[in-house]
């Protein structure tokens, strides 16, 4: 089989944000460009659909936040964000909290008026737990930085599903500092720019993706001939999985899954907020999503809601979050050595560099390859 049947100069593995960018970029420089993706659509997993009117998330809630200028500009070129700002409510067996921990939070939980108050509070349950020394797991860091009340309801049972491990057998470094705020500020992200598009993400991968030298090919998986391609294509972006590309040669490294379950309602509202967090232990689910909710203009009378359920991970499971603990560190950094032994191999992205990032990080890190491909 032959694949760069028109000199292509450059092969692209991953039609998400890192490999859509290049392309763009790569495009724009007058280079050509073959863009395979194994699934059957474009967009990784910002990719969003159209339903009733509304823009749903098929891989999570994506809410775009930076402090990053430069990035903030680049992705508004192609599409414009609505104003949205999250504001998640936890819901703990019934009782309900605002997040992130702030004023509202400490009024909820204790009734307490004042930052001082809440601030009192606060060092009185950390003192009364009396942790002395390091931190030794997840559990007694978390109460030596916020209490017994918070770390209860709101951190413990969260986590624990999250990571598919208790947290006393969880690192303490996972949680190194808890954001407090002694304001009643509901914003869950501090960033300057915060927002979701007002025509969903995969428009703003249609665009990047509509030059006339980048040719796209969904359903087809680069594992599967990678020889061939290496052999054929002058320059490679590999924005897959890094272990995978060297065959799980030093072992498989390690990720947590999330499951997704979708129900539509002949509603205009459910549950009253674009996401509620449930932090207790017995509901296997940790959020719900309202998509309606992210600031969208819907179709009356229908809204559709997305349960997240994370779920232990293996090859037939999607990868969502690396698990970076020392073990995985470890064998991370022996691909990462292989890696900078094939020169005309780019890894990127959260599956190549095996890092969680989120968008604007890695439009960023997308960004400055860019750079450094093109205008050195
Ligand atoms: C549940 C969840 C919620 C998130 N929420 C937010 C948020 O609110 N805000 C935020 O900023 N970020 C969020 N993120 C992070 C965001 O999804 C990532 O930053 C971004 O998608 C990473 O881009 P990428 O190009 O590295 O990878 P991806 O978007 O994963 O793209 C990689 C693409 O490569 C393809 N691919 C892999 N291997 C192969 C192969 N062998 N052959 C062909 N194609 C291949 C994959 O199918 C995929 O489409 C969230 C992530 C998750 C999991």
């Amino acid at each position: 089989m032959k694949y760069n049947t028109k000199n292509y100069d450059y092969l692209i593995v991953g039609a998400g944000p890192y490999g859509s960018i290049f392309a763009y970029e790569a495009a724009k420089r007058g280079k050509r460009v073959l863009l395979i993706e194994k699934r059957d659509h474009i967009a990784g997993n910002m990719y969003t659909h159209k339903e009733d009117g509304i823009n749903v998330h098929d891989y999570g809630a994506h809410i775009f936040h930076t402090d990053n200028k430069e990035v903030w500009d680049y992705v508004n070129q192609f599409t414009e964000f609505n104003g949205y700002i999250n504001q998640v409510v936890a819901n703990y067996k019934g009782q309900l909290y605002n997040l992130p921990f702030n004023m509202n939070t400490f009024y909820q939980m204790w009734g307490v008026k004042t930052p001082a108050e809440a601030a009192a509070k606060i060092e009185e349950q950390k003192k009364a737990v009396g942790i002395s020394g390091a931190p030794q797991n997840l559990e007694e860091q978390a109460i030596s930085l916020i209490g017994t009340d918070i770390y209860t309801k709101l951190i413990k049972g969260y986590t624990e599903k999250q990571w598919g491990r208790k947290a006393t057998e969880l690192p303490a470094f996972i949680i190194r500092r808890l954001p407090v705020r002694y304001t009643f500020d509901n914003n869950y992200f501090n960033h300057r720019y915060q927002g979701v598009p007002v025509d969903g993400y995969t428009s703003i991968f249609e665009k990047l993706l509509a030059s006339d030298l980048i040719d796209v090919v969904t359903g087809v998986d680069f594992l599967a001939d990678k020889e061939t391609y290496l052999k054929e294509f002058p320059r490679i972006v590999y924005t897959g999985m890094i272990d995978g590309f060297f065959d799980y040669k030093y072992g498989e490294l390690e990720y947590r899954s999330v499951r997704f379950e979708n129900e539509s309602f002949d509603s205009d509202n459910q549950q009253g907020n674009a996401v509620i967090n449930y932090t207790d232990a017995e509901t296997p689910f940790t959020r719900v999503m309202e998509w309606r909710h992210f600031d969208q203009k819907a179709d009356a009378g229908r809204t559709i809601l997305t349960k997240e359920y994370p779920q232990d991970w293996d090859r037939t499971k999607e990868a969502y979050y690396p698990v970076n603990d020392e073990k995985n560190s470890e064998l991370f950094k022996k691909y990462r050595k292989e890696a900078n032994g094939l020169k005309n191999v780019i890894f990127g992205g959260r599956l190549g560099n095996y890092q969680y990032y989120d968008m604007d990080q890695v439009f960023g890190a997308a960004l400055k390859v860019v750079e450094k491909e093109f205008d050195k």
